[in-house]
């Protein structure tokens, strides 16, 4: 119901249990009253028989009495009247005229008590008031004995007079009063409402004006303009609500647009800007603390440990793996998975990733869209969503994702625009890890050879014993030189002491296994940090490497060939010494006696050999 009709309805009912209390209350005043006014008229009337009656008894009229009794009863207001004569009296006298004699019970009660009694007897077409009044036996010297003429004592009763009154007016003229109320209260009423209703209505307006506006700006939309035809502080509040709506209007009105300005992706159902913007800030705020962080990270294998965290974490995902391609090479490799049944594609992807659908198609590939979808999927009706994404020239990232069934996959399909946005942010810096690497190899990769160079030993040692510590891992340290080299230079010219420096690199990556490092210490030096190998094993591969060389046959033109040899020391860490620059210098000291030794020769560094020198 509504708020006025409630309102009008409330003030109906009151003035209404007002007229009721009222008209309850009039009428039994006014029956009070009416009775009161009768009771009056019956003493006096009851007086005048009893005086009118006594005035005959003296004067010896009593047989005339029934001409005075007519009289009085003949008016409107006593309705009937008689007289009743006491047992004592009919005894002297006899009954009287017209039947003087007990009519009902109050007469016989009234003689029996000497009482008078009053009563009302209602029925519905009259009201009457009956009266029984006793007359008594006085003497009163002046001018009445009535033991004179009546065998009685005095006080005992004579008769009674029994007369009755007709107040049925009473009843009309009540009614006509209760109506002549009634009548003035619904006139009253109707005022009453129309009057409430003529000056509510406008407040009542302006109230479900409010509420309409308030209810649309709860849902965002502020467009809603308040208006009201009541003046005053009415007029006050309409007009700074519409100056806050339309200040909201400006302030939320577009950020759902312009948001999405900021996220052209962002794809909501929810038609609430407030609750758009409010997800699409989330959205954000989440982007830049990830941004914030990523930035910080050391490596770009960090930054993909960051994604992969998200897509887990924030979107659920469950069953995905991770891919990087490189676009010069063409191939793809695997950087994370969740488990070994996500790795669902066939074998040639990996060196040829154009065979990956998503990568090639640079769009969404969901098995949801055509059965066996991606030709390169070995797994028959396999639920998948892959999708990939540039992160520069160079390098894509392909993440693919399993679901259990259509439904899952279609589910998780909703997140990939959210994804994107991480992916979007982890670009710039995932790129400039790239361009840092490459930086930081270039520093640190000799380009005659192709080898690392010191200053990569010096950043490679640093976190070689970091890990030894943990790992409880043993390297092996050969020191190379390349005997009488500078002869070469001196007979053949610098070019064809380079290319000697550049067979002996391919000497040395040929004979190493990937673990190992291959390092151009200085001009002809070499330094090899072998993994995890025994003295027994380091000979072997050192042996290995000095009959590879040693076996090289280097043109040096005119027909000439030159033939070359190296020395090489041998130094054990952590046996010989607790670091790996101190094994260095040993294996150096080690190279030292191959060469003072005569040279073309591997010598193992012992102990003596460092006797009066100082290796710390
Ligand atoms: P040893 O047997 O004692 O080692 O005698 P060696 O002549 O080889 O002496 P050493 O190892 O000291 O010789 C280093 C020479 O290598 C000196 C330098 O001219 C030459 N050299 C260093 N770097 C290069 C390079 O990049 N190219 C060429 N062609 N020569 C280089
Ligand atoms: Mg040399
Ligand atoms: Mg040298």
């Amino acid at each position: 119901m509504q708020t006025k009709s409630k309102l009008l309805l409330i003030v109906a009912l009151m003035l209404l249990a007002l007229t009721t209390a009222t008209i309850i209350n009039i009428s039994l005043n006014f029956r009070d009253y009416s009775i009161k006014s009768a009771m009056e008229k019956s003493k006096l009337a009851a007086t005048i028989v009893k005086d009118g009656l006594t005035a005959h008894m003296i004067n010896g009229m009593m047989d005339n009495r029934s001409y005075f009794l007519n009289q009085i009863s003949r008016g409107d207001v006593v309705k009937s009247l008689w007289l009743v004569r006491s047992e004592n009296v009919i005894k002297q006298y006899g009954e009287g005229m017209n039947f003087e004699t007990v009519r009902d019970a109050i007469d016989k009660e009234v003689l029996r008590s000497g009482s008078s009694v009053k009563k009302i007897i209602e029925d519905a077409n009259e009201i009457l008031l009956r009266v029984s009044i006793p007359y008594k036996a006085t003497v009163n010297h002046a001018n009445t004995n009535c033991l004179s003429c009546h065998d009685v004592k005095i006080g005992d009763t004579l008769g009674v007079i029994s007369m009755e009154f007709d107040i049925s007016e009473m009843r009309t003229s009540g009614m006509f009063t209760i109506l002549k109320i009634l009548g003035i209260n619904i006139v009253f009423l109707f005022i009453v409402l129309f009057l409430l209703n003529y000056y509510i209505s406008p407040y009542i307006k302006l109230f479900s004006n409010l509420q309409d506006g308030i209810q649309k700006a709860y849902g965002g939309d502020f467009t809603h303009r308040f208006e009201t035809s009541v003046d005053g502080e009415a007029k006050d509040i309409v007009s700074h609500m519409n100056t806050l709506f339309s200040k909201m209007q400006d302030a939320f009105g577009n950020i759902k647009q312009n948001l999405g300005t900021i996220i052209p992706q962002m794809n909501m159902s929810n038609d609430n800007p407030l609750e758009q913007s409010k997800i699409i800030i989330n959205e954000l705020s989440d982007v830049y603390k990830f941004k914030k962080t990523i930035e910080l990270d050391a490596t770009k294998f960090d930054v993909y440990m960051r994604l992969v965290n998200i897509i887990k974490s924030k979107y659920n995902i469950v069953n995905f793996a991770l891919y990087e391609v490189n676009n010069t090479t063409n191939t793809r490799k695997l950087h994370y998975n969740t488990n070994d049944d996500i790795l669902i594609c066939k074998e040639g992807v990996k060196e040829d990733a154009s065979l990956c659908r998503a990568y090639r198609t640079k769009s969404i590939t969901l098995s949801s869209e055509f059965p066996d979808l991606c030709q390169s999927c070995k797994k028959e009706k396999e639920n998948y969503l892959c999708f990939s994404f540039a992160i520069n020239g160079e390098i894509s990232l392909i993440i693919s994702i399993i679901g259990k069934d259509k439904e899952e996959i279609n589910d998780k399909n909703t997140y990939i625009s959210r994804i994107r946005h991480y992916l979007e942010a982890a670009k710039p810096v995932i790129s400039s890890h790239i361009l840092m690497g490459k930086l930081k190899d270039t520093s640190r990769r000799d380009s005659m050879t192709g080898l690392n160079n010191r200053r990569f030993l010096e950043e490679v040692i640093e976190r070689i014993m970091s890990q030894v510590g943990r790992k409880k891992e043993i390297y092996s340290i050969m020191m190379i030189d390349i005997d009488f080299f500078k002869k070469v230079n001196d007979t053949y010219g610098h070019d064809v002491g380079d290319m000697v420096i550049v067979e002996i690199a391919k000497v040395l990556k040929e004979n190493i296994r990937e673990s190992d490092l291959a390092i151009r210490y200085g001009g002809e030096e070499f330094v090899i940090i072998l993994d995890n190998a025994t003295v027994e094993g380091t000979l072997e591969v050192a042996r290995k490497i000095h009959r590879a060389f040693g076996d090289l046959s280097f043109d040096v033109g005119a027909g000439d060939a030159m033939q070359k040899t190296i020395s090489i020391g041998i130094s054990m860490f952590n046996e010989d010494a607790d670091t790996i620059w101190k094994c260095i210098k040993l294996a150096d000291t080690a190279l030292y006696v191959a060469k003072t030794t005569g040279r073309n020769k591997i010598v193992k560094y012992k102990k003596e050999m460092s006797e009066g020198k100082d290796v710390r």
